[in-house]
């Protein structure tokens, strides 16, 4: 299907000139941004709890999504604790087919709680209506739920003690792709060291969930040239999910 009036304002507004040749994916939601539809209840079953892992110990406990947000919000099991002003969970659909994963939260995000705000947000947020779909209709997370200070690179043994929470997201979303935005976030999904510029490109699996890579709409703000190369990331984003689900 050829991108419509609407999508070509979307990437005009991300900065990406319409140039862009036209694509040929029926994708589903992408026939009207302001539609989103949900899976059907056989297809995308929901979950209630899920185990998450209690840090610091081997064992695991089940939550459901109340549970899991308290949990979090209540965590001092690494140091980032100490500089948050709030956690920040994170935000829309809890049955989303796309789930938006990034770094960790900024200045912003720990004083607003959410993820993704500011200049960066609205940037993703127009890469997302891009795909055809609106923020509201995808669940967006960091894989650090406390502001790091100076927002230096989080390290091992803090994301390695926050990631059962973003796994327990995972396994109640139960997204169909997720989008991994930003090295930090590509990096320990994938347990990887791998520069982000070969990561992308290519269909990741994370726990059987394909994963396709882009950069941070913080650093495309900066790089007007990456946006051709994010654009490409979300048309091969667009093309993974389309064959998940034909
Ligand atoms: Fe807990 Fe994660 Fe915050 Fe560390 S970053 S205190 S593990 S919620």
């Amino acid at each position: 299907m050829p991108l419509d009036e609407r999508q070509r304002e979307y990437l005009r507004l991300m900065g990406i000139q319409v140039w862009v040749p036209r694509l040929h994916i029926p994708f589903g939601a992408v026939e009207n941004p302001n539609h989103f539809t949900p899976m059907p209840d056989d297809l995308h079953e929901s979950v209630d709890t899920v185990d998450v892992p209690v840090p610091g110990t081997a064992s695991t406990c089940p939550l459901n999504w109340e549970d899991l947000e308290a949990r979090v919000a209540g965590c001092t099991a690494c140091p980032l604790h100490q500089g948050r002003t709030q956690t920040v969970f994170g935000v829309g659909t809890r049955e989303a087919e796309w789930m938006v994963i990034g770094e960790a939260p900024g200045e912003q995000e720990d004083l607003q709680g959410e993820p993704f705000v500011g200049r960066a947000g609205q940037l993703l947020n127009e890469m997302i209506r891009a795909v055809g779909l609106k923020r509201e209709a995808v669940y967006i997370a960091n894989v650090i739920k406390c502001r790091p200070p100076k927002n230096r690179d989080p390290a091992p043994e803090e994301a390695a003690a926050c990631e059962g929470y973003l796994k327990g997201q995972l396994a109640l979303v139960k997204p169909k792709i997720i989008l991994a935005v930003g090295r930090i976030a590509a990096q320990n999904l994938l347990k990887t060291a791998t520069p982000i510029g070969k990561l992308r490109g290519q269909v990741h699996y994370y726990e059987h969930i394909p994963l396709v890579v882009t950069y941070h709409p913080a650093y495309l703000l900066r790089s007007q040239l990456e946006k051709r190369r994010a654009w490409e990331d979300l048309k091969l984003a667009m093309r993974t999910f389309r064959q998940q689900n034909s």
